[in-house]
């Protein structure tokens, strides 16, 4: 007879849940504590938000091209599926934990939301710097982590799409490999796909469209014209370089620009046509001519109107925070302001257009290229960018009085809208069983 078996100690380790440290999760909990006051009869439900409706953590082994084998850390989360399937995109880079496709599968049930599409949340990532790779090994990993993780993805469950290092020809890949698993083929099960391949006219453009969009109905609301305005915008990829494309041709001046490369300043303004073709042909802003390179740090020192964070989370800090010049920080990013940063700007009266509403017209031409899938009617980019542009003003404009109302930050009323969408599906739907 065996001995009993000793319970472990209760809760001797940490469950994934808590945040004992202020990563990209642990600010997301303390997002929804901040709105939690607003919530009315619906705040009964708030646990929901709190805790991931399904995680899926997956090993990807891959032959490598010297033939060694290689294993990659994998993660889908689906945070919530309250208002339709998951969606979200996937992020290949080599800082991908847990917490942070946690935070960002929150952060897309909350954009989701705030803009009224029928989806819930969802995010995926591997552990991996993708420049690492060669293009063989880069979709042979693709290709096994969708297999991983084609158990819980498809067009009425969860869809991805591009997020941070992956693009539309990950997206071909990701959806020829469902495809070829389910027996046919299923073009509605990613989007932000070749254009070529059931994706959407305007889905590349269409982050750095919403971030220039809601970015001016922003500014007329603080009195803060767009022509002579000086930008600075940190990564210059497919959300940074469109929006500063867009601000510069409506009369702005990007005057700096960092990525990964370094930071460049001019404070005539950059070429930025000059700009991007020098970023398609090298891969970064490094190496520019026309314009003088400064110290990375310098780079939130820089006199600007306006501030574009579009790389990646937490890089608006209590350190850096006191010296930001601009009156409106636009986040085209997910998750790049600390709270303890949000509260800095808050006092020196910056306004900052959160992440959820600000880069949300990726998504949403998402749902447009997945609503064209279905139906296999294509539309015109017209219709799409007034489309776009429609949705991005009705949900700035309700956010924005809903922060007047509630004498809150734009983040917070965001939140606001979104969480009572979510609770009220929530609660509609009811508990199972
Ligand atoms: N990765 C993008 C985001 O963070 C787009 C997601 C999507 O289109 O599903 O919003």
């Amino acid at each position: 007879m065996t001995a009993p078996t000793k319970a472990p100690t209760a809760h001797s380790l940490p469950s994934y849940l808590q945040a004992d440290h202020l990563g990209p999760w642990g600010i997301f909990l303390q997002q929804v504590d901040r709105v939690e006051p607003y919530l009315g009869n619906l705040a009964r439900w708030v646990e929901t938000l709190k805790r991931p409706k399904r995680i899926l953590v997956v090993d990807v082994p891959i032959h490598l091209d010297d033939g060694s084998v290689a294993h990659f850390e994998g993660y889908r989360v689906q945070h919530n599926t309250s208002r339709g399937p998951g969606k979200g995109g996937v992020r290949f880079h080599q800082d991908v934990t847990l917490s942070e496709v946690m935070a960002l599968s929150a952060w897309m049930s909350i954009k989701n939301a705030a803009v009224n599409v029928p989806y819930g949340g969802a995010k995926g990532g591997i552990r991996v710097d993708p420049k690492t790779l060669s293009r063989g090994e880069l979709e042979r990993m693709t290709r096994r982590y969708t297999s991983e993780i084609g158990i819980i993805i498809g067009p009425n469950k969860d869809i991805p799409a591009p997020d941070v290092n992956t693009n539309e020809q990950i997206m071909a890949w990701m959806m020829d490999t469902y495809s070829m698993n389910q027996g046919s083929t299923a073009t509605g099960v990613v989007t932000g796909k070749p254009v070529d391949l059931g994706g959407s006219l305007g889905r590349r453009e269409a982050t750095g469209r919403g971030v220039f969009t809601v970015g001016v109905e922003a500014a007329q609301h603080i009195g803060l014209q767009i022509a002579g305005a000086r930008v600075a915008v940190q990564g210059f990829g497919n959300v940074g370089g469109v929006a500063g494309k867009l601000f510069a041709e409506a009369g702005a001046k990007v005057v700096a620009v960092q990525d990964h490369g370094g930071t460049i300043f001019k404070e005539a303004g950059l070429d930025v046509p000059a700009l991007l073709k020098h970023v398609a042909e090298t891969g970064s802003v490094g190496g520019f001519a026309g314009a003088e390179v400064i110290a990375n740090d310098a780079f939130w020192d820089v006199p600007c109107d306006i501030l574009i964070p579009a790389a990646l989370e937490q890089q608006i800090t209590a350190a850096n925070a006191g010296r930001i010049t601009a009156r409106l920080v636009i986040e085209g990013a997910n998750g790049p302001t600390t709270p303890q940063a949000d509260d800095i700007l808050h006092e020196r009266n910056i306004l900052v257009l959160p992440d959820v509403i600000a880069n949300a017209g990726g998504v949403t031409v998402s749902y447009f290229e997945w609503v064209q899938d279905f139906s296999s009617f294509f539309w015109d980019e017209d219709e799409i960018n007034r489309r776009l542009v429609r949705i991005m003003k009705e949900a700035f404009a309700a956010v924005w009085h809903v922060a007047q109302e509630n004498k809150v930050s734009l983040r917070t009323a965001t939140f606001i809208v979104a969480c009572k969408r979510i609770l009220h599906t929530r609660e509609l739907r009811g508990l199972y069983p």
